[in-house]
């Protein structure tokens, strides 16, 4: 039996969580789920205890559907970079019924792919004294440079890029085969002010796009590529970004579709993988039964298909797709009343 660990998380999470393992446990698949404790129930322990019993349940998991974390729930670090997940898959995706402020939401239909391991996520950061007393510092930085000040560095490596490029070319050639058009990737980053990391970057991916000559790759800078992310949508398949930037930029992804509630993600790496909704843990709505459970349970959705339930990964899509379709039971954030359990009930209602 294929075991999935469920981490409910922190915060509105686990009411996600819990409704979104009801849909599914209704769905009788072929998984047995391991469900952790919330962090509040973790909170008793010590962070080292906390953080070695995870550890211990989420590596004797086949794959795991993680609650989003404010940090009192451990794991998501040794699932990124002990797992290796090195790409992190965001889709944008409107759907009938969702509540995009966009004129032509219909045009949305395309995923982020955020390199997941490195850039400005390396964790090395520090006092500028330690940089002053090297050879890096050019002529603008010694200008500013008076007095007290802190560094985080940005790290892009040739390796962790090409993997996630590699990943890149052929996600969009998968997609291309689903969806019938022409199989694109689009790159960004900051290529004019970084040439070192940013431009290196898409070097790289370039690169790497010999390997691939059904896929077109078009670049832009990360500027222009947020403003695309309002105005030009329908030109986008797959989007690649450095992590920072692909991080921030999903989340107006997200706004353009309707709202982070809407907004799932998985993260891959060789041979494993995690889900996890693309949103925090809803601090300011938890405990009341408001949390829109549908990021959580479309990230269910990536990782049935990972675990090559196919059939059933599109089962419980289209049933999410008809609630919508249908405009009932939607929760507060898409214009409804329904609690967050009443929106997965319907999901259930309408599972084929
Ligand atoms: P983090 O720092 O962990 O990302 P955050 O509070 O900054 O946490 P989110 O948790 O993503 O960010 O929340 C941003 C806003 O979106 C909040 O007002 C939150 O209530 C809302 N939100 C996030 N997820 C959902 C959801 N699933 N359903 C409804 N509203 C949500």
């Amino acid at each position: 039996m294929t075991t999935v660990a469920v981490v409910p998380g922190d915060d509105a999470a686990p009411e996600a969580m819990d409704a979104s393992l009801d849909v599914l446990r209704a769905m009788n698949l072929p998984l047995d789920f391991d469900v952790l404790p919330t962090g509040a129930e973790l909170a008793a322990q010590p962070m080292a205890e906390r953080e070695a019993f995870m550890i211990e349940r989420l590596d004797a998991a086949d794959t795991v559907l993680f609650g989003s974390s404010n940090g009192s729930t451990p794991g998501i670090a040794h699932l990124r970079w002990g797992w290796l997940t090195y790409a992190n898959v965001r889709p944008v995706q409107w759907r009938p019924g969702y509540r995009s402020p966009m004129a032509k939401p219909e045009l949305l239909d395309y995923v982020i792919v955020r390199e997941n391991l490195e850039d400005a996520y390396v964790g090395i950061m520090g006092d500028v004294d330690a940089l002053r007393a090297t050879d890096l510092i050019g002529p603008r930085a010694r200008l500013a440079w008076e007095g007290e000040g802190r560094f985080a560095a940005k790290v892009i490596t040739r390796e962790g890029t090409e993997k996630v490029a590699r990943f890149s070319y052929e996600l969009a050639q998968k997609r291309s085969e689903a969806n019938g058009r022409p199989a694109s990737l689009t790159v960004s980053a900051k290529t004019n002010m970084l040439p070192a990391t940013d431009r290196w970057f898409c070097e790289i991916v370039a690169d790497i796009g010999a390997e691939y000559p059904d896929v077109a790759r078009t670049e832009f800078i990360i500027d222009d590529m947020a403003h695309r992310l309002a105005l030009h949508t329908a030109d986008l398949d797959v989007v690649l970004m450095p992590n920072l930037y692909g991080d921030v930029l999903s989340d107006l992804g997200a706004g353009t579709i309707g709202g982070m509630g809407l907004a799932p993600s998985g993260c891959y790496g060789d041979g494993r993988a995690y889900f996890e909704s693309a949103h925090g843990t809803a601090p300011d709505i938890a405990g009341q039964q408001r949390i829109n459970p549908t990021a959580t349970l479309l990230s269910a959705v990536m990782m049935l298909e990972w675990l090559d339930l196919g059939t059933e990964a599109t089962r419980l899509d289209q049933a999410i797709s008809a609630v919508y379709a249908k405009g009932r039971a939607l929760t507060v954030d898409q214009g409804g009343t329904a609690t967050t359990g009443e929106f997965a009930t319907e999901v259930e209602n309408l599972l084929s």
